[in-house]
């Protein structure tokens, strides 16, 4: 067995052993494998074990990625910050983008995704533990911004993405809270199924607050890389 299927096997008996804890089951929780500073060959590698789902941040070492492995059946999301002039490749070629914390980026993927194309799943990000130079929108805007961004036509709007501080665990809770009255309160509970949430470091207790997609990158590539980004 190579590494990557080892820490992938582990990746998902903890994932296993949270939910058993929490009194879930395990399928209630999707495993997005953060892969972000990685080469292409290790995606083709990881992609070999089973996993399908696949986050990256920037925007063009994701382009690039696309393009190397568009022979394999990759869900691509985008998780990192969007740009309002990054939106039309965003709309182009992912299957996922969480990091939507307002309505003019929402209206600008929609018009931009092709009628074609599967409508573009989207997160709301939200500051949930009102970090200063965190990205997201504030708790309160949540509600209005579902109502507005439900009703655009190439999008189907899934849930709330949230990235506490270290440690902030508590800030899971109140994620799950606000996900819940979202739910009780609009029309289209069906498309609102997705509470993305933890990471390598957190997953359990995020988990055990809720979460439906955990967003794993050290966990199952090992440490990253920086050096050669500009
Ligand atoms: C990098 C990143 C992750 C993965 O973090 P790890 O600690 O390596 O698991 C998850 N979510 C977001 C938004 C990230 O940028």
């Amino acid at each position: 067995m190579n590494s990557l299927q080892a820490s992938r096997n582990q990746v998902l008996q903890h994932i296993a052993d949270a939910c058993k804890q929490a009194q879930r089951a395990p399928e209630t929780v999707q495993l997005l494998a953060v892969s972000k500073t990685h080469p292409s060959e290790c995606l083709r590698e990881m992609y070999q074990t089973g996993q399908r789902a696949f986050g990256e941040n920037y925007l063009q070492e994701a382009l690039d990625k696309i393009e190397n492995l568009n022979d394999l059946a990759i869900e691509w999301h985008f998780i990192g910050h969007v740009q309002r002039n990054k939106t039309k490749h965003l709309a182009a070629s992912f299957a996922w983008v969480h990091g939507v914390d307002r309505l003019i980026i929402a209206e600008r993927l929609s018009k931009q995704r092709e009628a074609n194309q599967a409508p573009l799943n989207i997160c709301l990000q939200v500051n949930i533990d009102a970090q200063e130079s965190k990205d997201g929108c504030q708790p309160n805007e949540v509600a209005e911004l579902v109502k507005n961004i439900s009703q655009l036509p190439h999008l189907k709007l899934r849930g709330l993405m949230v990235i506490p501080a270290p440690n902030n665990t508590h800030a899971f809770l109140d994620a799950k809270q606000l996900f819940d009255a979202v739910k009780q309160e609009h029309a289209q509970p069906e498309d609102w199924d997705t509470l993305s949430m933890g990471m390598s470091g957190d997953m359990v207790e995020a988990i055990a607050a809720g979460s439906t997609m955990v967003r794993v990158g050290t966990a199952l590539f090992g440490a990253r890389d920086y050096s050669n980004k500009v």
